[in-house]
Order: structure tokens, then C-alpha cells, then sequence
């Protein structure tokens, strides 16, 4: 039997499998990618808006933004225009107008004192042997109840805003007791401003994948090539794909998310053993969308946070970057911000079950909705019909089946993320990507060592058989 044509066959064009098709060249392997969209960069994912205002569907934050995380490189490389991620002075807006920023701010602050106490909670907690719980009542034994629609707003704006997921649905011990995003790169956020887009580094990374073709091994990527089952044989891994193509390879590496491989659409002949199904199946896939909104000219003013607060008869006062929209429900329309005043472009953010509700309107019934929730916010203002609205569906889109990993109280126990780390199917298949970084899942620098990491695992493998 001939080898395999491919050393590695690395399933998904994302960051991860971007990084670890370089990696793999790099170590002297040739890589075909199989991508089952038409673009890499996957979750990060930069598109125009109109002419006039170019926007992030995905990743947005550079979270943990100092030189020693490991995408601050690529970042400066790519050149990608950023600012200083600034939640503190957030503007807070009640029913029928009502100013609240000063009472949001005191909210806040209640909720970091108890927060403070999460972290020294969780180390005890494991110390003495007791089950993991969830976030939300670790808050209540320090003190913390979201009651008033103000105080669920605030925690809205801490937890549900990062995690996508309301502190009851969070494992205290993976988001509480170990933050290593911050704790190892510290506390600066970077959001991209970049009208040229943040899928720069994506396609920076692609560059360096296929850079000096005819040089040393070829990697190769193919694009609508949506993999479908995965089989080990005697001589390598067989790779087929929804068009009827068969890739053999010595080994494959799967960069799906979570949720395509919690899905029926990826078949594995055999199937994968029960240790590493428990480890797919333990995490959640949350739901985050995005709800872009372009008029003909801003209708608002940008409050710096000197001027918050000041109400002008019929000016409408937005945060700089974020305002809080507090009414009765929690987690509805909670959030606005400015994505660009000269392109007159706003962003809606939801998260959870809002989300997958958002993800099903059209663009009718979202702005009629949106309507009402701006007329209400400020009364005084006249809100004009918009010219363009867009929102993101990362839960339905089946490449996809959400936004990112979420940890749910018992996630990953018995060391689900060292499960994950080893491979299957004789050593063969091998799963990399933000779902399975111990340290930073769900981050898109967790996505970006993983792919680094797997490949260079992967190498080793290959090489000592
Ligand atoms: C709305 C949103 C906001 C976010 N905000 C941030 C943020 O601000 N900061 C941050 O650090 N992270 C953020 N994230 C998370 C971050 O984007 C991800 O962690 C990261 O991009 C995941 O990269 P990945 O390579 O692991 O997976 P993916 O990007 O999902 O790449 C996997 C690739 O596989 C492809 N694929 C899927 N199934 C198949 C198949 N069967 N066959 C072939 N190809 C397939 C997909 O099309 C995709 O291109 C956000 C994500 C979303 C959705």
C-alpha cells in the first residue's frame, strides 16, 4: 500500500486550524485544510455592513491584551486598530428615559465586592472534596441577589455579556476559580475599531500557511468541503466529505466547535470512546448574537463620562462605548453600543435564550422591535427608520451550532481537558480548537495555542511512528 497523499488532514479553517496547518508545515508535515465555508477565519469573522461601515460578526476583544498573550504578535503583525475597552463608565438608561448611570455604577461595584469573594470560595470548595456549583449561588452566599431590574441589568452586563450565559448556568470552578486569561496576561481589553476588520490575523495566518509553495511540504485548502465522517483504517485515517470526496491521511485534526461534534453531521467509524464523548458532551455551546443597526446619519451624541447624565431636550446621550438598557426583563435588549457615529451604526447585543429568539426574526420584526425599545429610552428623541439591519446566527448555522464554549456546573470533570488533549482512533484523530484549551477555552487565543500546540503533538507522533 502507498502512503497516505497527506501527512495531516486538518478539519476547519478557524484560527486553530489556520495556526496548526503553519505549525504542521513548519515541522516538516504536509497539511490539506477542508473547509466547509467559503472563507477562514471561522468565529472571527469580519464582513461590510454597507459601504460605509465594516463590522465584527465574531471575536471582537483582545481579551488579556498585554505582549505576553500569545495572539499579541500576530495581532502587531496585522496591524489591527484597536482601543482600550472601557466597561466602568458604562451610561445607564431606565424606562421612559430615566437617567441611571450613577445608580448602575453603585451596582457594579456591589456585585465586584462579592465577586472578589468567588475566587478564594471556589479554592476552598475543592480543598475540601465538594462538587463543583454554579456561579450563581456562590453570589448568593457572598451577598450578591439580582432583585431590581437595575441590579439585573448590572449583573447581565458582568456575567451574560461575557459568558453568554446567566451566572446560574456557570461552573464556579472553571470561570470563578481560575481566571487564566487575566491572571496570566492581565487585565487590559482591546476592542477592534479596525474598518479594514479583525479577520486580518486570519488571513495573515492563511498567508503563512501557503507561503514558499514548492518549498518543503505543500499544505493545501480546499473551501466548501464540508467533512462529514471519519474513519480509521488499517493504512490511515479516510476523510470524507459531503461531495463525495475521500481524503486519506496518516492523521487527521478535527478544529470543529463543540457543537459540530455534539451534532449528527461529523460521523466517526468507529465511534469515538465513551471518556472523550463524556468530554464533548459536558460543555455547552452558548448563544450570543450581534444585531447591527445603520441609519442615514446618527440620530445620537456620545457622552463622555464627564457629560453622562446631562439630558439636552431631544438629544438622545449614548455611552462612548457601551449603554445599558434597563427595562423589566432581564437580559432583554439589555445592551447598545456604538460601533461607528460617522457611519451612524449601533450594535444590539443578546445572549442566551434571547439570542436564539433574536437569531429567528427577520430584519422587520427585529427593527419594529428595537423601535419600540429606543423610543422608550429616549422619549425625546425622534428615531428615524434605519437603512440597515443585521443580525448574526451563529446558534442555527449547522458549521457553527453557537458562538462559543460555555462551562456548566460539572463540565469537564474527571480531567475532561487532558482527555481531550490525547488521541483516538489508534492515535490518529486529534482534536484542537477554543473548546479544548485547559487554560483559555473559548477565547480566541485559546483557539490559536490549541491549533499550535496539537500540531506540534501531532509532529511528534507522526515522527516516532
Ligand atoms: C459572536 C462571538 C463573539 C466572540 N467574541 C470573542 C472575543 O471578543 N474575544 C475572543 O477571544 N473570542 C471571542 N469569541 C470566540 C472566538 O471567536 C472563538 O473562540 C474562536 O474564533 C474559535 O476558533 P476555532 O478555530 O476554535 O473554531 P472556529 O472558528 O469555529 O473554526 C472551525 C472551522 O471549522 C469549520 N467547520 C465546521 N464544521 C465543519 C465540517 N464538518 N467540515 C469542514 N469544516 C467545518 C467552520 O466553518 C470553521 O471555519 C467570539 C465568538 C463569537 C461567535
Amino acid at each position: 500500500m502507498p502512503p497516505p497523499p497527506w501527512d495531516v488532514v486538518v478539519v476547519g479553517a478557524g484560527v486553530s486550524g489556520l495556526a496548526a496547518a503553519t505549525a504542521l508545515r513548519s515541522r516538516g508535515l504536509s497539511a490539506l485544510v477542508l473547509e466547509g465555508s467559503g472563507r477562514v477565519g471561522g468565529r472571527l469573522h469580519s464582513s461590510p455592513l454597507s459601504s460605509a461601515a465594516r463590522v465584527e460578526l465574531g471575536a471582537e476583544w483582545l481579551h488579556g491584551a498585554s505582549p505576553a498573550n500569545p495572539l499579541a504578535a500576530l495581532f502587531a503583525a496585522a496591524g489591527v486598530l484597536a482601543r482600550r475597552d472601557e466597561r466602568r463608565g458604562v451610561r445607564a438608561v431606565g424606562p421612559a428615559g430615566r437617567e441611571w448611570s450613577a445608580a448602575a455604577r453603585e451596582a457594579l461595584g456591589r456585585l465586584a465586592a462579592a465577586e472578589a469573594r468567588l475566587p478564594p470560595l471556589a479554592a476552598a470548595q475543592r480543598r475540601e472534596g465538594a462538587a463543583d456549583a454554579s456561579v450563581g449561588a456562590a453570589l448568593r452566599h457572598c451577598g450578591w441577589v439580582a432583585r431590581a431590574p437595575l441590579e439585573q441589568a448590572a449583573e447581565w452586563l458582568r456575567f451574560d455579556f461575557e459568558y453568554a450565559a446567566p451566572p446560574q448556568q456557570l461552573s464556579l470552578w472553571h470561570n470563578m476559580g481560575e481566571e487564566f486569561t487575566w491572571d496570566d496576561f492581565g487585565e487590559e481589553e482591546l476592542r477592534v475599531c479596525d474598518p479594514r476588520g479583525f479577520d486580518r490575523i486570519a488571513h495573515l495566518l492563511h498567508e503563512r500557511a501557503v507561503a514558499a509553495a514548492g518549498e518543503g511540504p505543500p499544505a493545501a485548502f480546499v473551501f466548501d468541503e464540508e467533512v462529514v465522517s471519519v474513519a480509521t483504517t488499517p493504512h490511515g485515517v479516510a476523510v470524507c466529505t459531503a461531495a463525495g470526496r475521500e481524503h486519506l491521511c496518516r492523521a487527521v485534526l478535527l478544529t470543529v466547535s463543540a457543537g459540530v461534534l455534539q451534532s449528527s453531521r461529523l460521523a466517526f467509524s468507529p465511534e469515538l470512546p465513551f471518556r472523550t464523548l463524556r468530554a464533548v458532551h459536558s460543555v455547552q455551546m452558548a448563544a450570543y448574537a450581534k444585531v447591527f443597526v445603520q441609519w442615514d446619519e446618527a440620530w445620537w451624541r456620545v457622552a463622555s463620562e464627564e457629560e453622562g447624565g446631562r439630558s439636552d431636550e431631544g438629544t438622545a446621550w449614548l455611552g462612548e462605548q457601551y449603554t445599558l438598557l434597563v427595562g423589566a426583563e432581564r437580559g432583554r435588549w439589555p445592551l447598545l453600543s456604538v460601533v461607528s457615529s460617522e457611519a451612524a451604526t449601533l450594535c444590539f447585543t443578546v445572549t442566551g435564550g434571547e439570542a436564539r429568539r433574536v437569531e429567528a426574526l427577520d430584519s422587520t420584526a427585529l427593527w419594529q422591535e428595537l423601535a419600540e425599545v429606543l423610543r422608550d429610552a429616549f422619549p425625546s428623541s425622534v428615531i428615524p427608520c434605519p437603512r440597515v439591519v443585521r443580525a448574526t446566527r451563529w446558534s442555527i448555522d449547522p458549521l457553527f451550532h453557537g458562538a462559543y464554549s460555555m462551562l456548566p456546573p460539572g463540565a469537564m470533570a474527571d480531567d475532561g481537558y487532558g482527555e481531550m488533549q490525547l488521541p483516538v482512533g489508534d492515535g490518529r484523530i486529534w482534536f484542537a480548537g477554543e473548546a479544548w484549551h485547559p487554560r483559555y477555552s473559548g477565547f480566541l487565543h485559546g483557539a490559536y495555542l490549541s491549533g499550535l500546540e496539537m500540531a506540534s503533538k501531532i509532529a511528534d507522533s507522526l515522527r516516532s511512528c
